[in-house]
């Protein structure tokens, strides 16, 4: 299986978050590289894939453990927070749980 050879990777466009800031309006917007999952696919060269929404269900654990990961290293020591679960993305496309169909 190809997927075996797969690492998940931060998203080198948001950094893990799933979505930034527009620099103009100050509004959020999810990350189009990764879809605002916040992280993606590094193949055996280096390259960088989009997960497939049919994939985020199997990788919900590994994806968790990312982000504990990512919010204690920017010092944040309470709960994890997904992107969907976060108020600033309330009522937008990434406030939507892609985990749920
Ligand atoms: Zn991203």
């Amino acid at each position: 299986m190809a997927d075996a050879l797969m690492l998940i990777t931060r998203c080198p466009s948001c950094d893990g978050a799933g979505w930034y800031a527009d620099e103009d309006t100050d509004e959020s917007r999810t990350c189009e590289w990764c879809g605002g999952v916040g992280y993606v696919y590094r193949d055996a060269e280096s390259i960088d894939h989009r997960i497939p929404p049919s994939d985020y269900e199997r990788l919900t654990p590994t994806l968790e453990r990312l982000e504990i990961e990512r919010l204690r290293e920017m010092g944040y020591s309470g709960e994890a927070k997904k992107p969907w679960e976060q108020d600033v993305r309330k009522g937008t496309e990434g406030g939507v749980n892609p985990y749920r169909e």
